[in-house]
C-alpha cells in the first residue's frame, strides 16, 4: 500500500500508493494499477492504484455519508476555517517533500515546485479557510409582511477532476472552496502524475478532517473519471483539461443534470503595440508561454506584434528564450525547463511543429527533442515566425513550449485576430497608452487579461474562461459561488 522512495535531490519520503477513502488508503476492487513515469529518464516511479467504477462508488458513498455526518455537516464556517488552516500548516511543513515528489513526476522545475506550486497550495487553503465563516446570506427586506432571508448552502458531494499540468495547484483550487462552503469531495487525479496529491491527502486526515470528507483517487478517465461524472449520488462536477474532455463531461452530467464548473483549453493571444515596453513585453510573454514547459491552459501562445516593431521583438525574444529557457534535470537549480510530462504529450508538440512546418512558417527557434543524456521527453523552446492566421499552429492548443508570431498594422486587426478562435481564457495587452489599454481589454472575448504582464495569476482574483475555455469561475470570491446554493427562505408574518 506504500512504498519507500528517494529522490536524486537525496529526500526520502514514504509514498501512499491506495485510493485514499474514508481516510484510509485502500486497494483498487480488481487490484489494477497504473506506473506513474518520471519523464526525465523515462524510467517508471512506481506503481499505484487504479479505481474502478466499483471503487468510484464506495467513494461516494464515503463522501455521501460524511455529507450528512454531524462530524462534519454540523461544524460552524469558523470550525471548517479551522481544519483548512491546519491543512494550510501541514503542507507547508511537508513542501520539500511534496516539491520533491512533483518534480519527479511532473518534470516541472524543484525551485518552480517549491517555491511556487506548494506556496499556491498554502495561499488557496488559507484564502478559503478564512471563507469559511464569511460567506452568508442575505436579508431582503419586502416590507413589515414578509420576512426573507437566503442561506448558502452546500451542494453535497463533489466530483472533481483535474488535470497533470499542476497537480497540487489543481487539487487546491478544487478543494479549497468545496471544503470552505461544506461540501465533501471525491477528487480524481489525473493518471500520469497523481503522486504528489496522494502524499498531500494523508495530512488531510492529520489536520483533523472527518472520514469521507476528502476522498482522494488515481484513475483512468474514461473508467473513474466518468464513472464519477455519471454517478447518480454526485451533485457537482467540476473538470479542468481539455476541451473536447470538457464537453464528454458536459454531455454525461446532464443525464442527472449536475452543477458542472469546466475549465478548458486555450489559445490565449498577447498583443505587443508599437508603443510598448519592449523589454517589458518580451520578459513577460516569455514566461507567458515558455514556462511550465509549455503546460498551461493560459498560455499566452498566439503573439501579435505591431508590423512597426515586429522584427525588433522578434531578435529581442529570441535572445531572451537563449538566455533564459535552459533546458535540463529539472533537480538542477539552473533548469528553466524540464521535459514534457509524458511520451504522449511530446509526440503531440513533435507532430504540431512538424506540421508548423508543412504548413509553410519559419521555424526562427528550436523545433526539435533534446533528450538529456539520450533521455527525457525534453523539446527545445520553439519559435514559430511567418505564421498565418489559418495555420493549425495558429488555432489550436499545442500545450508545449511552441509560440507562434504574427504582424498587424491595426488596432482594430489585431482585435480581430485575438478573437478569431473558439477560446477565451487568458489575452495580454502590451502598450503605454492607458486609454487603448482599458479599451482593447474590453474588446477581447477572454475570462482574464493582462495589461503589461502575462499569466500574472492571482488565488484572489477570478481565474476562467469564455466560448469554448470554460464555464464558470474559480478563485477569488467568485469561486465559492459554483460550490453553494442560495436558498430563499420567506416567512409569512401578516396577520
Ligand atoms: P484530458 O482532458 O483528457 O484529461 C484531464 C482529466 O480528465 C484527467 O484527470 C483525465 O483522467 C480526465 N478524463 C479524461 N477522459 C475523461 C472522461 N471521459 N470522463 C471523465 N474524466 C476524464 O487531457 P489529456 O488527455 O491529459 O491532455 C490532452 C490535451 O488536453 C493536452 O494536450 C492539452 O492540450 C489539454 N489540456 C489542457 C489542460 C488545461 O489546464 N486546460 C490541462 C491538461 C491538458
Ligand atoms: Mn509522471
Amino acid at each position: 500500500m506504500e512504498v519507500e522512495l528517494t529522490a536524486p535531490n537525496g529526500r526520502k519520503w514514504t509514498q501512499p500508493l491506495g485510493l485514499f477513502i474514508n481516510n484510509e488508503f485502500v486497494k483498487s476492487s480488481n487490484g489494477q494499477k497504473i506506473a506513474s513515469v518520471n519523464p526525465t529518464t523515462e524510467e517508471e516511479i512506481c506503481s499505484v492504484f487504479a479505481a474502478t467504477a466499483d471503487d468510484v462508488d464506495t467513494a461516494v458513498a464515503a463522501a455521501r455519508k460524511a455529507f450528512k455526518d454531524p462530524s462534519w455537516k454540523s461544524l460552524s464556517g469558523t470550525e471548517r476555517g479551522a481544519l483548512m488552516m491546519k491543512m494550510a500548516d501541514l503542507v507547508e511543513q511537508h513542501a520539500e517533500t511534496l516539491a520533491t515528489i512533483e518534480c519527479l513526476d511532473n518534470g516541472k522545475p524543484y525551485a518552480v515546485a517549491l517555491r511556487e506550486n506548494v506556496a499556491e497550495v498554502v495561499n488557496v487553503l488559507k484564502y478559503y479557510a478564512g471563507y469559511a465563516d464569511k460567506n452568508f446570506g442575505q436579508v431582503i427586506d419586502v416590507g413589515p409582511a414578509k420576512l426573507a432571508y437566503t442561506v448558502k448552502e452546500p451542494l453535497g458531494v463533489c466530483g472533481q477532476i483535474i488535470p497533470w499540468n499542476y497537480p497540487l495547484d489543481m487539487a487546491a483550487w478544487k478543494l479549497g472552496p468545496a471544503l470552505c462552503c461544506g461540501n465533501t469531495v471525491v477528487l480524481k487525479l489525473a493518471e500520469q502524475t497523481p503522486l504528489s496529491v496522494l502524499y498531500m491527502a494523508r495530512l488531510f486526515k492529520e489536520a483533523g478532517f472527518p472520514p469521507g470528507v476528502v476522498n482522494i483517487i488515481n484513475g483512468h478517465g474514461r473508467e473513474a473519471g466518468s464513472a464519477l461524472v455519471q454517478h447518480p449520488l454526485v451533485d457537482k462536477i467540476a473538470f479542468t483539461g481539455s476541451t473536447a474532455t470538457g464537453k464528454e463531461v458536459m454531455k454525461m452530467a446532464s443525464a442527472t443534470m449536475k452543477n458542472i464548473t469546466l475549465e478548458t483549453g486555450g489559445k490565449s493571444p498577447l498583443i505587443v503595440f508599437d508603443d510598448a515596453d519592449l523589454d517589458q513585453a518580451v520578459t513577460w510573454s516569455h514566461s507567458g508561454i515558455m514556462s511550465n514547459q509549455g503546460q498551461i491552459c493560459t498560455a499566452t501562445s498566439r503573439i501579435m506584434v505591431h508590423e512597426k516593431v515586429y522584427d525588433e521583438f522578434i531578435k529581442k525574444f529570441k535572445a531572451r528564450v537563449e538566455e533564459i529557457s535552459v533546458v535540463g534535470d529539472p533537480f538542477e537549480e539552473t533548469t528553466y525547463q524540464g521535459p514534457q510530462v509524458t511520451k504522449a504529450q511530446y509526440d503531440r508538440v513533435l507532430s504540431y511543429i512538424k506540421c508548423g512546418e508543412e504548413e509553410g512558417a519559419t521555424i526562427a527557434l528550436g523545433g526539435e527533442p533534446m533528450p538529456q543524456k539520450g533521455k527525457g521527453f525534453f523539446i527545445a523552446p520553439t519559435v514559430f515566425t511567418n505564421v498565418k492566421p489559418n495555420m493549425k499552429i495558429f488555432r489550436e492548443e499545442i500545450f508545449g513550449p511552441c509560440v507562434a508570431m504574427v504582424a498587424f498594422s491595426t488596432e482594430e486587426e489585431a482585435i480581430q485576430l485575438a478573437n478569431d478562435t473558439t477560446y477565451g481564457l487568458g489575452s495580454a495587452i502590451f502598450t503605454r497608452d492607458l486609454v487603448r489599454a482599458h479599451r482593447v481589454a474590453r474588446d477581447i472575448e477572454a475570462g482574464m487579461v493582462w495589461i503589461n504582464s502575462s499569466n500574472d495569476s492571482d488565488f484572489r482574483i477570478p481565474f476562467g474562461g469564455v466560448k469554448q475555455s470554460g464555464i464558470g469561475r474559480e478563485l477569488g470570491e467568485a469561486g465559492l459561488a459554483p460550490y453553494c446554493n442560495v436558498k430563499a427562505i420567506h416567512v409569512n408574518m401578516a396577520a
